[in-house]
């Protein structure tokens, strides 16, 4: 059987999501292809399980500070499995939230494997093993990636990618987490608020090694304070398991440190996932860091666009969904939806969290940009004062009056660097940021750059 659409979408993460949608409210035919669970590794594996989790230890950890403000609530104490209900009701909310806003645009749902067999079709076989045609003008993969582990590191009981940690059922004693990114930071700070003994491992000298020193620094501080263990400059040179856990072995400077923990995690990156026999076909370009594409994302064969983590670099949902929206834009709309790398906001959500928009001070040395930096302090904020959440600070670079960068390191990071990547985004410089009038008191107001 053989249907014909305007657009082939394979992969339903936040990407493919978000350009079948679009597309679709342009009023053009789209089918979408999701082989396992809709929603991607944002839903099931990624942004929504982990925030869900942190919402619940941050809760925790507001309960046992609440003393300071005057509220006692007696002990306080949590119940592992209802956090992981908690955990799995939002990855359901946030699947069955994709369908419905797929289906509303009016695109076409098909549950099963998609393979681009020429540039305008795609075999699907269906969830039910039937194979199908699907003729498209024009086909976007979506396939995202995968954990990337150390060279000869296989997962196992004991060692565990992100995708192993978020399906423990059982919340561990004590886990070594290998990588002082985003993800292993993210997954410290639940685990430390909810009382499990954490020990990070981090190759390079600081924590989020592409940031500015002194946030790297703060973090570290403040992760300390929570009780992790954290080990900069030290090199993992090997694991070994033992019956009821692991032994991980890592070199710092020139003393060897051996730590043993239940299990260990090992955030080192992530892959773009590559279907290469696929790609060799039809002689589309790629190498290991993800399939080559234009300003437009369109790969070299004419008519397929890639979007999201499989054309590697920054792997956020936000980006994908960004390029997405891009691709449908210039495909079926007023293409004034763009994508632009420098635009895309850079949030870790620790407790506190960091949040950069556009560039660091390092990257602006580096470059030989010449920068007039900015900081602000949450202390001399009112309502970080009456929070208890006064520990932070704004840093703001301009290049000749123009904002070019902002990293925010607080409570709420998450939050306030969003009018700072408009911002950014658009060029905006000390002219407009005079205009600004922001609501008193608010915590919004340690963005009062000038
Ligand atoms: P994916 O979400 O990976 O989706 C790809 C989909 O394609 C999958 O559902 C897959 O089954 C499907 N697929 C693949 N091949 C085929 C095929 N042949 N046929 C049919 N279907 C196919 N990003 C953020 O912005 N914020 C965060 O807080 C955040 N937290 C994260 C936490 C963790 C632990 C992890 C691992 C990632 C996190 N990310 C976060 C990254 C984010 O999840 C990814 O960047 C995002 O999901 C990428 O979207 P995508 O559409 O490219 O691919």
């Amino acid at each position: 059987m053989s249907e014909t659409f305007d657009l082939v979408v394979i992969g339903a993460g936040p990407g493919g999501h978000a350009a079948a949608e679009h597309a679709a409210r342009g009023g053009v035919r789209v089918a979408i292809i999701e082989k396992n669970l809709w929603g991607g590794t944002c839903t099931h594996r990624g942004c929504i399980p982990t925030k869900a989790l942190l919402a619940c230890s941050r809760q925790y950890a507001d309960l046992k500070r609440g003393k300071r403000m005057g509220i006692n609530v007696g002990k306080t104490s949590f119940d592992f499995p209802a956090i992981k209900r908690h955990q799995q009701q939002a990855a359901n909310i946030s699947a069955l939230g994709v369908q419905r806003s797929l289906k509303d645009a009016g695109v076409e749902l098909k549950c099963g494997e998609g393979r681009i067999i020429s540039p305008h079709e795609v075999q699907w076989i269906s969830a039910e093993g039937k194979t199908n045609r699907l003729k498209a003008e024009n086909i976007i993969i979506a396939w995202g990636s995968e954990p990337l582990l150390l060279p000869g590191v296989e997962p196992s009981e004991r060692i565990l990618t992100s995708d192993g940690l978020l399906a423990l059922g059982k919340l561990p004693e004590t886990v070594i987490i290998v990588g002082g990114s985003a993800i292993g930071l993210e997954f410290a700070t639940f685990l430390a608020e909810l009382d499990v003994r954490v020990s990070v491992i981090e190759l390079m000298d600081q924590l989020l090694p592409s940031e500015d020193l002194e946030v790297a620094s703060f973090l570290k501080q403040n992760l300390t304070g929570l009780g992790i263990n954290i080990h900069t400059g030290a090199k993992v040179e090997r694991f070994h398991e033992l019956p009821d856990g692991i032994l991980v072995t890592a070199t710092h400077q020139s003393r060897t440190l051996e730590l043993t923990a239940e299990y260990t995690l090992v955030c080192t990156g992530r892959k773009p996932s590559l279907a290469t026999d696929e790609l060799d076909q039809l002689g589309i370009q790629y190498d290991h860091r993800g399939i080559s594409v234009d300003e437009c994302q369109m790969t070299n064969v004419k008519g397929i666009y890639a979007i999201g983590d499989v054309t590697g670099g920054i792997m956020l949902a936000h980006r994908a969904i960004q390029q997405g929206k891009a691709v449908a834009s210039h495909l079926y709309g007023d293409r004034q939806v763009t994508y632009k790398q420098d635009a895309v906001p850079f949030v870790v959500y620790t407790h506190p969290n960091v949040a950069r928009c556009g560039l660091t001070e390092k990257q602006s040395k580096a470059d030989g940009i010449e920068t007039e930096v900015r900081i602000t302090q949450y202390g001399a904020n009112i309502v970080a004062r009456l929070e208890l959440r006064g520990n932070g600070f704004v840093k703001a670079l301009f290049h000749k009056d123009v904002l070019v960068g902002v990293t925010i390191v607080g409570e709420g990071a998450c939050e306030l660097i969003a009018p700072m990547s408009l911002a950014v985004a658009n060029g905006m410089g000390k002219k407009e940021l005079k205009k600004w009038t922001i609501p008193h008191p608010t915590l919004s107001e340690v963005l009062n750059l000038l």
